[in-house]
């Protein structure tokens, strides 16, 4: 399955769900039509949060106008006559990562994915970790500076609204005293001028690295995983941000050993989210489900 069909599909997904429950069933249905195409143990689907594991809903995500509470899961497993399942989109990456990529064999995962946001998940022994009701931590809402700028959230200085892609976008624009949404460069471009030693854009990544290594160290202190698999368009610059990252590594090594830990890119990109959302299937067949 090329990128194409998932980037229409997202398109109509903001259609509400009735749009893109046809979308989804009519693609599925498609792939079963196909007289080679394998056998179907279940259907695994990953999902901008906030998700229902266990109910398996789509429960309001700001990206998905109108999917209040859509029963996805059941939907699908009506239809097709399989088992389903839902994971948040940041477990089901980790996930995949876990099964097919940087994170093979790693018992406890944490996953960190810097794009226009920042995604968390931590995998145990090859389980999601979840939270009470199995609803997914949204660690790109961990608070790295009180008096930050303010978040979509509702709070102020979340690690996303510090660290993330258009964080840096962001900085750079009050940086020059622009109104918002002004024509400026993002977050890519701000770090290849860092790179060639552009002052400003230097400073505004130094900054933003900073707070990205403060939340590294707070996810240190908290899970200790021994695998950070690090993905997201904002860590292939990941040469700019390794120093803060070191030195947080540093600060923790006054309690923990740090020489435990090991941080990698992620290798399946884009990908990811579909290995994981397979793998979740097919251990939820073989496990049944766990909250
Ligand atoms: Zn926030």
């Amino acid at each position: 399955m090329g990128d194409q069909p998932i980037q229409e599909s997202l398109l109509e997904a903001e259609r509400g769900p009735q749009t893109g429950m046809q979308l989804i069933t009519s693609m599925l249905e498609k792939l079963l039509q196909a007289d080679d195409h394998p056998r179907v143990v279940g259907i695994g689907i990953g999902s901008t949060g906030p998700t229902d594991p266990i109910q398996g809903l789509i429960v309001n995500p700001g990206t998905l106008p109108g999917w209040v509470n859509v029963p996805i899961v059941s939907w699908l497993e009506q239809r097709f006559q399989v088992p389903a399942c839902l994971e948040n989109d940041a477990d089901a990456a980790a996930l995949g990562e876990y099964w097919q990529g940087a994170g093979k064999g790693a018992r406890r995962l944490y996953a960190i994915t810097v794009g226009t946001g920042i995604g968390t998940a931590c995998i145990i022994d090859g389980k999601v970790y979840r939270g009470a009701g199995g609803f997914h931590p949204e660690g790109g809402h961990l608070i790295v500076d009180p008096g930050g700028p303010a978040c979509y959230c509702g709070g102020r200085g979340c690690w996303e609204s510090l660290a993330s892609g258009t964080a840096i976008a962001e900085s750079m624009r009050r940086q020059l005293g622009k109104q918002p949404g002004a024509d400026l460069p993002n977050a890519k471009a701000i770090a290849e001028a860092a790179r060639q030693g552009h002052p400003l854009a230097r400073r505004v990544i130094e900054s933003a690295a900073e707070s990205f290594a403060l939340g590294v160290f707070t996810v240190l202190m908290t899970f200790f995983p021994e695998l950070i698999v690090l993905s997201g368009g904002v860590m292939r610059s990941y040469d700019l941000f390794q120093p803060a990252i070191e030195r947080a590594l540093q600060d923790a090594s006054v309690y923990l050993p740090v020489e435990r830990v090991q941080i990698v890119q992620a290798q399946l990109g884009y990908y990811a989210g579909i290995y994981g959302a397979a793998y979740a299937i097919m251990k939820r067949n073989h496990d049944g489900l766990s909250a």
